[in-house]
Order: C-alpha cells, then sequence, then structure tokens
C-alpha cells in the first residue's frame, strides 16, 4: 500500500472530542472518525487492525475446535420475552436498541445472542451425540450505552467476538471454559496485550461462574483489586475481602437491647455523628432507603444496613434484590435512593402514595416499621389489590410465557438486608426512627426486626484478603477486552432447549458464553503501547509491519530504491507501507511515528552507497545497514506464520 492511496489524513493536535491517549491518537493518527456519540468510522488503516485481530482470534478459536457462523442482528422481541430478558433489556437499563417494523412487530438490534442462538440450539440440537458444540462469531453489536464514550472503548456500534457453547453435562461446560480460557489467554498474548484474568460479575447475561480478561491501564473503567501474592484478582463488582476491625464502643456503652436515646440534632451523616460524639465510624450502622423497580410492576422498599465506615456495593445488592424477587415479579428494573423527589415521581407517573413524612430520614434505624410505608389515609392512587394479579405469575410459568404487562404496585413491607459488618457488631449506634434522635449501644437481639445478612459491601484497596489475611489487596485499573461465562442452564430452561441424553431421556442444555471486544481490544493495546509521539502498535496487529520512507522525494535514486524495497519486502510477504508522498522527510517521520509501524526504513542520502537506515518504532534504536542486510534483518524480525494481510 502507498500512502499516497491511503486517504491518510493526520492531526497535528488533539481533537476536543477525546479525553484518553488511545482515543486521542486514533483520531489524530487517520484510523477512526466519529459520526455521532459511539459511533465511528472505522477507516482503512483501522479496519487492517482490525483484520488481523480478527484472524488471531479465527486462528485460537478454531484450533479449539469451534465453529464459525454469523447470526441475524435483528433479533424478533419474542426470542427476549421467552428469556424473560426484553424488558430489561428496553425498559430497564434499556441498553436494546429496538424498534417496530412495518407490520408493527417489534424487533431488537442485537446487543449479544443467547436467545438467537438457544433458539437455534432447541431447534437443531436433539441428542447428546451432536454435543459438544461451540459456535462463533464476529460481528458488529448494538447497545445503547448510557455514557458511551472514550472512542471505541464503549461504543453503541461495536465488533465483538462472541461464541457459545452446549453441552450434556456440566463437566463439559466445564471443560470447554478451560479451553476458552486458554484460548483467550493466547489471544490476548499473541496481540502483544498484558491482561489479567479476574473473577468477574455474571452481570445481565446471569449464569455460575464468569471471568473477565482485562488490559491493565490507567484509563480503564473497571477497577480491579488482586492480592499481593497474585493468587486472587476480582473485579471491584464481584470482590471480596475482609474489612479492617470495627473499634467496639467504650465498655460503658456496650448495652445491650434497643440501646439509649442520644440527642443528635442536625447530624444525619455518619461524618456529622462521628464529628459531634467522637464516634468511630465503624460503632455506626448506617440504613440505607431504597426503591427497587420491578417489570412486573413491582415498587419493592428496601432498608439496606452497613457498618458506618463501609460501601455499599450496588451490583452485589442488585444480586441479592434480583435473586429473592425476580423469579415472582420478573426482571429487576433498577434500585434508587427512595427519595422526596423519587416518592412524588412515584405519586405523579406511577399513582402510588408514599407518605415520606412518615419517615424520619437520616435517623433511620435497621427496625424501622413497615408501619410507615402503609398507605396513607386520603390516597389517590390506584387500587393495590387489582395490580397484584401480575404478580401472580410462578416460576416456572414465567420461562415459557412472558409476564403479563401489571400496573405499578408499591409493596408496604421493606426487604430487609444487612451486610455481616453490620450484622457482627455486638453494640453500635443506629438512628432510633425519631427526628433528631439516634440510639447509643443498640444491639440486634434488642431489635424488633432482623434483616437477613448478604455481603454487601464494596472491597476496597488496602483489605485483607479472605484467602490469606496476611495479604492485602491493590487496586489496578483494567479495560475490560473478554469474558466468559458458565451460563449453566438458565437460556435453555427458559427456552426449552432440551436434547435427550444417553439414558433416553430428556432435559436441558448446558451453556457457557464466551466474548471478545475487537473493536476495544484495538484500542486498548493503543492505551498500552504508546509514547509522546504517537502510537508503538505491537507487530502482530499492526496494519503495516515496515513502513519504506524516502528522505527526499525529488532524488530519483532514492525514490527508485524505496520502490525496489517496498516491492521487494511484499514479495517476502510482508505488510508494507511506502511513503511516496512529496513531503519533506520530517513530515513523513512525525506520521509514521504517529500511525505507529513498528519498523521503518529510511532511504536517505545512503542510497548512492546502497545503505539504508532501518529504526525500531518501539526502542527507537536506528541501524545503518546495506540494503540486503536491512531486508534479511527485516524477515528476520518479523515472523514467517504469522496473520498478516497484504
Ligand atoms: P462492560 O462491563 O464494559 O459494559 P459488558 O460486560 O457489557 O462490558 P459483555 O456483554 O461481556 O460486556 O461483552 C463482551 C465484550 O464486548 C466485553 O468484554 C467488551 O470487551 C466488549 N464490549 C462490551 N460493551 C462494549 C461497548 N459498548 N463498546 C465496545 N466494546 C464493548
Ligand atoms: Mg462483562
Amino acid at each position: 500500500m502507498r500512502v499516497s492511496c491511503l486517504m491518510l489524513v493526520t492531526l497535528r493536535d488533539d481533537p476536543a472530542e477525546a479525553e484518553i491517549p488511545s482515543h486521542k491518537l486514533l483520531i489524530r493518527a487517520g484510523y477512526i472518525r466519529r459520526l455521532g456519540p459511539g459511533i465511528y468510522a472505522y477507516l482503512p488503516l483501522l479496519w487492517r487492525v482490525l483484520q488481523k485481530i480478527s484472524a488471531i482470534v479465527r486462528q485460537e478459536m478454531d484450533a479449539t475446535g469451534a465453529l464459525e457462523t454469523l447470526l441475524p442482528q435483528l433479533q424478533p422481541a419474542d426470542l427476549w420475552q421467552r428469556s424473560g430478558r426484553w424488558a430489561g433489556y428496553t425498559a430497564g437499563e434499556g441498553i436494546m436498541f429496538h424498534l417496530r417494523d412495518r407490520h408493527g412487530r417489534e424487533l431488537g438490534l442485537g446487543p449479544t445472542h443467547e436467545e438467537v442462538i438457544t433458539a437455534l440450539a432447541a431447534d437443531l440440537l436433539r441428542s447428546y451425540r451432536q454435543l459438544s458444540v461451540n459456535l462463533y462469531q464476529i460481528q458488529t453489536k448494538f447497545r445503547d450505552e448510557i455514557r458511551p464514550r472514550f472512542g471505541l472503548m464503549r461504543g453503541r456500534e461495536f465488533i465483538m467476538k462472541d461464541a457459545y457453547s452446549f453441552h450434556a453435562n456440566e463437566g463439559s461446560l466445564r471443560k470447554t471454559y478451560a479451553a476458552m480460557d486458554s484460548a483467550y489467554r493466547r489471544i490476548f498474548r499473541r496481540c502483544g496485550l498484558r491482561t489479567v484474568a479476574v473473577e468477574a460479575d455474571s452481570g445481565a447475561i446471569g449464569g455460575s461462574a464468569s471471568q473477565e480478561f482485562m488490559v491493565t491501564a490507567d484509563a480503564g473503567e473497571d477497577l480491579i483489586l488482586t492480592s499481593s501474592d497474585g493468587s486472587y484478582a476480582a473485579n471491584q463488582e464481584r470482590a471480596v475481602s475482609l474489612a479492617p476491625e470495627a473499634i467496639a464502643l467504650p465498655g460503658g456503652l456496650r448495652a445491650a437491647g434497643a440501646g439509649e436515646l442520644l440527642a443528635t440534632p442536625g447530624q444525619t451523616t455518619i461524618e456529622q455523628l462521628s464529628a459531634a460524639h467522637g464516634f468511630d465510624p465503624s460503632q455506626l450502622v448506617k440504613v440505607l432507603l431504597l426503591l427497587a423497580r420491578f417489570e412486573a410492576g413491582l415498587r419493592q422498599p428496601l432498608l439496606v444496613c452497613l457498618r458506618g465506615d463501609q460501601q455499599l456495593n450496588a451490583v452485589k445488592l442488585a444480586n441479592a434484590v434480583s435473586a429473592r424477587l425476580a423469579p415472582q415479579h420478573g426482571v429487576l428494573l433498577g434500585i434508587e435512593p427512595l427519595s422526596r423527589e423519587l416518592a412524588s415521581e412515584l405519586a405523579s407517573k406511577e399513582g402510588l402514595q408514599l407518605d415520606l413524612d412518615a419517615i424520619p430520614l437520616g435517623y433511620l434505624g435497621p427496625d424501622l416499621e413497615d408501619a410507615v410505608l402503609a398507605q396513607p389515609k386520603i390516597s389517590l392512587g390506584l387500587d393495590p389489590s387489582a395490580a397484584s394479579s401480575g404478580t401472580a405469575t410462578g416460576g416456572a410459568a414465567r420461562a415459557a410465557a412472558p409476564l403479563p404487562a401489571a400496573a405499578p404496585h408499591l409493596a408496604r413491607s421493606f426487604l430487609r438486608l444487612t451486610d455481616p459488618t453490620a450484622a457482627e457488631l455486638a453494640a453500635f449506634v443506629a438512628g432510633a426512627n425519631k427526628l433528631d434522635q439516634h440510639r447509643l449501644g443498640a444491639s440486634w437481639k434488642g431489635l424488633k426486626l432482623q434483616p437477613e445478612i448478604v455481603d454487601l459491601r464494596a472491597a476496597q484497596p488496602g483489605d485483607r484478603c479472605q484467602h490469606d489475611p496476611s495479604q492485602t489487596l491493590a487496586a489496578a485499573r483494567g479495560i475490560e477486552v473478554g469474558h466468559i461465562f458458565q451460563l449453566g442452564r438458565k437460556y435453555s430452561e427458559a427456552m426449552q432447549a432440551r436434547f435427550t441424553n444417553e439414558a433416553g431421556a430428556e432435559e436441558s442444555l448446558w451453556m457457557g458464553c464466551y466474548g471478545i471486544g475487537v473493536s476495544r481490544l484495538a484500542q486498548a493495546a493503543v492505551e498500552q503501547n504508546h509514547d509522546a509521539d504517537g502510537i508503538r502498535w505491537p507487530l502482530a496487529i499492526a496494519p503495516f509491519e515496515v513502513i519504506v520512507v524516502s528522505a527526499s522525494a525529488q532524488d530519483p535514486i532514492q525514490v527508485q530504491l524505496a520502490e525496489q524495497l517496498y516491492q521487494r519486502l511484499r514479495d517476502a510477504g510482508i505488510d508494507a507501507l511506502l511513503d511516496d508522498r512529496d513531503e519533506r522527510a520530517g513530515v513523513k517521520f512525525k506520521d509514521a511515528d504517529l500511525i505507529g509501524i513498528p519498523w521503518r526504513l529510511v532511504v536517505g542520502r545512503g542510497a548512492a552507497q546502497g545503505q539504508v537506515e532501518l529504526v525500531g518504532r518501539s526502542d527507537r534504536q536506528r541501524r545503518d545497514l546495506a540494503v540486503e542486510a536491512a531486508v534479511a534483518a527485516l524477515l528476520d524480525l518479523i515472523p514467517p506464520a504469522r496473520c498478516g494481510l497484504q
């Protein structure tokens, strides 16, 4: 390829739209152009990078016996209704672009393909003899991300490799999961990335075990916690740890029961209380009032207790609330603090009356009575008994038919949850459920209402590890480039994907799924490999391996030798680019550095004597070599067995 034919436009200055180095560099070096929020054109240079990544992905997937396929991006709503995810993906997080066709039928633009592939499996896989199978595809996915940003890192249209495996039993699923784990490690290593594998939350996809692969980089959106011995690594969404020891209340205050009342006017936060009375935050129990919204109309108030010095992990809370209520009430659409604004929104938009004046916000104790949720006397709301019919659908029935849309209705009792660090306190300070009053020396036994104990706290850097308390967790930022899941039978049960086992009985298929963000990976490679002058592509995924530059476009000897070298390299199977522009040498060198081609072959004044200069983009090393030696060096430096393009 010749630079003159490349439609190359490079920019000297950082574009205003970009915040992180990789995003700036991909725009400046002419790899991508933005068309709208989260929508990017992949220009020819980037397309070569994407093709090289895809070729590595294909090689490694094929080597495991996986089969390539291509599935529809237009996905009928009924598939998603059968899996129970339509509402969550449209009304809930609303991540799926969805539309109606000319006949009024609803469709979604594929954000992922569990539904489509499970429907195919239900149709095609009948017997254990056909198992196991693993199908993969590389294609564009669509997600209406809440915050598209950082260029290709979080696009609304992006390229993903997704694979789905089906099995006759869990052992077989585990084997393929392990094979995918190894394949992923090889893929990322071959792409020249430094990654860590971390325990992950399974999110909206569902299922049991899952692991993410993170490219470590300061610009990463994910927080990873790793033990000092490296034997434990987890996404903070999922991470567990030992909290620091709580400081016991002084002896005299270790009273049992509900505790003594303490006047605390205007002290509604942990900080204010601690400052006014000299408490350590670990002596307090903070009580959060939240509201969970469910697909089938349930609005469930939550009372969540945490030790005062600990933070809530919203992902753990959503999982706990979902596990308890989603089987009867459909998908959890969201959890928000139950504020006055939310209460008035509930009243105006959903006709639900909640008297927040009955609730002393800022002074809540774990035993806040359900009576505060009672229907206010003068109610303009809907009749709750009329609405509740929609919630009667049981879990098993749900799998077969979508939940009927139900009017919103408010539960009149709390779901009460506490983190163990709060539950373990022998005596604590908590709100007295009365304005301007707390209780000192309260104990759980002394409270009439007891919450359920579940892990809800966010593990923090510096915490001691559970597997070995002498180790501590350190934080690093990561860019998630891959995620593998053992889905189990969640989708096959919901969508009736069944097979006949060896004993002749029917059972649901076991399933796994495995994703790689191909376009995100390309940018993550830049985030990990750049310097002040531009990109430093790892050789295996660079758009070109060598750029041949003649220092002077006016010198016929240089021009001719550059042309010859370019042809020689191409004939030898090397991805070479020839900068044939009539530009000053400095401009060409700057562009070569910015674009980030791993090797630069400069044909300059030495051309007449058959001398050229070979420069490494990464280490900046320059070598003056005879033409033949330069070609030999490049053949040596660029491995013959690789995914080249030409
Ligand atoms: P994230 O947590 O970053 O939103 P996810 O958990 O939603 O990602 P998966 O559903 O596991 O992602 O998708 C598989 C892979 O696709 C991810 O590991 C990531 O590399 C990539 N990916 C996901 N969302 C995007 C996006 N909006 N833009 C680019 N790549 C993405
Ligand atoms: Mg993920």
